[in-house]
């Protein structure tokens, strides 16, 4: 006889069903994790596609609905939506209930979402380094978290237990799972996404306003590099504003390294300071050969890490 399986939780609440949202609903049901799955979206619309799409068991139009009895919540809504949730969801969940996220900052999430919740549930921020530059409902799959990290920052206060059980969980959808401090996860993100994002958006903004002979060609002969600066320059602009907005420090703190940087290397330009140049080459070179070394590059595009 099969052996029965369990999951891992009663009632899973999917609070968003976008990109990040719809790959868990999917994921979850593909893993059997949890005996129930409700998701919640604020629009009307969003709401009736993952009816569609049988994302979940039930829908919900308020958040505050979809948490009840639930043992796990996971934030899936842009970073500036959580302290709002968070307050509408607080005197709805149960004791003993995980709350977690999905935020590509964690810092701000710690900050916005504590304050709302009720002595006895349980914060686990949570962070999968995944993603596409497609958002909504229709854009996620179930594979999407496999091979990828998910980096967890509890407070040292968390209980254990529910933190060996966000671990679990992200390890059955594929993940590998690291636990970190959240300043170290905001720092390591703001150089490893996002800088990069932000280089993107300003480099195709500044294609943007080539005079239109320029802008043309620009676009023909894009394949010399500009092309992929276009694909991630077209990620979702709500998430990023987020982005910027909640991890500020540490992003100003690059920024301003980045920039004294690329000084120097317009310095030497001017200046025919070819040593210079080949030496910074020479020496990035080798950061790619470590990256495709850690298994983050080769087959799949660098830009599914965000
Ligand atoms: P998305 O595809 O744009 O989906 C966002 C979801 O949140 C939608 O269901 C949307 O609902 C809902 N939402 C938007 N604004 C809201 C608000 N003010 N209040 C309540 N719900 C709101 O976004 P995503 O790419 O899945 O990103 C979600 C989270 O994942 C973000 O925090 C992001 O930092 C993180 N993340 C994203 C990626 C990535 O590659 N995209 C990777 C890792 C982590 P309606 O459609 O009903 O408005």
């Amino acid at each position: 006889m099969a052996k029965k399986k369990f999951p891992l939780f009663n009632r899973i609440a999917l609070i968003g069903v976008g990109l990040i949202g719809s790959s868990l609903a999917r994921a979850i049901k593909k893993h059997e994790l949890s005996r129930e799955l409700a998701v919640a979206t604020r629009r009307r619309s969003t709401l009736a596609v993952a009816r569609k799409l049988k994302l979940g068991d039930s829908y919900h139009l308020k958040a505050a609905q979809a948490v009840k009895a639930a043992d796990l919540v996971i934030l899936c809504a842009p970073l500036g939506a959580n302290a709002e949730l968070a307050k509408q969801i607080g005197p709805n969940l149960k004791t003993g209930a995980i709350v977690s996220d999905v935020g590509s900052s964690k810092v701000s999430v710690i900050k916005d979402v504590t304050p709302h919740l009720p002595e006895g549930v349980i914060l686990i921020p949570a962070h999968p380094i995944a993603g596409t530059e497609n958002s909504g409902p229709e854009a996620g799959f179930d594979t999407l978290f496999e091979k990828r990290w998910c980096v967890l920052t509890p407070s040292e206060e968390a209980a254990l237990p529910a933190v060996n059980k966000i671990k679990r969980f992200w390890q059955a959808l594929g993940s590998r799972v690291e636990i970190m401090d959240p300043k170290q996860h905001d720092q390591v993100l703001a150089i490893t996404s996002h800088l990069p994002h932000l280089i993107a958006y300003t480099l195709v903004d500044t294609a943007t306003e080539l005079e239109r002979d320029l802008k043309k060609d620009v676009i023909r002969f894009s394949a010399g590099g500009f092309r992929d600066f276009t694909r991630i320059a077209a990620s979702d602009p709500t998430m990023w504003r987020d982005v910027f907005l909640s991890n500020r420090e540490a992003v100003l703190d690059i920024l301003g390294r980045f920039t004294e940087d690329l000084t120097a290397l317009q310095r030497a330009i001017r200046r025919g300071d070819g040593n210079l140049l080949h030496n910074r080459f020479t020496r990035t070179r080798k950061i790619r050969r470590e990256v495709i070394d850690a298994k983050q590059a080769g087959t799949e595009p660098w830009r599914r890490g965000k």
